[in-house]
């Protein structure tokens, strides 16, 4: 083991409540691409399909995109996407009492397929497993959904008041959810420490929970490949695999307590 996984292993068994705060690469290893790589979605898509300016006014783009959910691409529930080593090492942290909560960015839903109860996930982005009404807010699973438009509803809209029904990922224009917000700052306020994992602290205001714990005090260490903004402000860097890393990681924070 290297010094900075020793010290990073210190410095979060030194910690009684970590957040763990993850991006699109704990994910990679489920095999769902980043962003920002050379396979990244926005070489396979138009990001300006994905502003909700688009998606309202577009019956076209809401057709061709309930169409993509219902053949298993975009990594929601029909899709064959597992969690991976490095979510299930989060679900041990929580399992041993030592997590405050898990921001995410992601919107995979994978962190729950893991097992982490949706309490403890503050989903800053959406989650792709999940749709809501843009009329009057009524939720389903988007499982759900899908049946209809398997049934033919080939743009379909709320049951109860006509709206136009999305998934609650977060699209360009659009304002983050604030009860997930509200529980970040709540996971942020209550943790000694934070564990970013597979981000590259780039996007905002999500980026900002991790550095809240930093300001109060707190020692950032970061499991990632490659740099990221947030390096400067780290107390440790570990360049690694999220599946390598953080079982390992667990382990030694779990069996030092
Ligand atoms: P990012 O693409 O900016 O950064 C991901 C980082 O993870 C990169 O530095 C990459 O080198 C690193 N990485 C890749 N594989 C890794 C691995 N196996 N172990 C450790 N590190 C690894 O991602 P971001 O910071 O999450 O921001 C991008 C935005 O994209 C976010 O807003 C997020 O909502 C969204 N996004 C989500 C998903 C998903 O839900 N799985 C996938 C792609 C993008």
């Amino acid at each position: 083991m290297t010094d900075a996984f020793d010290h990073a292993a210190r410095l979060l068994a030194d910690a009684p409540r970590i957040l763990v705060f993850t991006g699109a690469g704990i994910s990679t290893e489920s095999g769902i691409p980043d962003f920002r790589g050379p396979d990244g979605l926005w070489t396979k898509v138009d990001p300006d399909d994905f502003t909700i300016q688009r998606y309202r006014a577009n019956r076209e783009v809401r057709v061709a995109r309930w169409k993509m959910h219902q053949q298993g691409a975009l990594w929601g529930a029909r899709s064959s996407v597992r969690p991976n080593r490095a979510h299930e090492a989060v679900v041990e942290l929580w399992r041993g009492g030592r997590m405050s909560g898990c921001v995410t960015q992601n919107i995979d839903g994978l962190h729950q397929a893991a097992g982490l109860p949706d309490d403890q996930v503050a989903e800053l982005h959406g989650n792709i497993r999940k749709v809501h009404c843009l009329g009057c807010g009524a939720r389903w699973e988007t499982e759900e959904v899908l049946r209809w438009v398997d049934a033919g509803e080939e743009d379909p809209s709320c049951p109860h008041c006509g709206g136009l029904v999305k998934t609650t990922t977060v699209m360009f224009g659009e304002y983050l959810p604030l009860d997930q917000v509200q529980r970040a700052e709540r996971f942020a306020a209550e943790a000694d420490a934070v564990l970013v994992v597979g981000s590259t602290l780039s996007v905002y205001p999500a980026a900002q929970i991790p550095l809240d714990v930093v300001r109060r005090g707190g020692p950032m260490v970061i499991v990632n490949l490659g740099p990221t903004d947030g390096d400067r402000l780290a107390a440790a860097r570990i360049e690694g695999k999220a599946g390598d890393v953080l079982p390992r990681l667990v382990d030694a924070i779990l069996s030092s307590s």
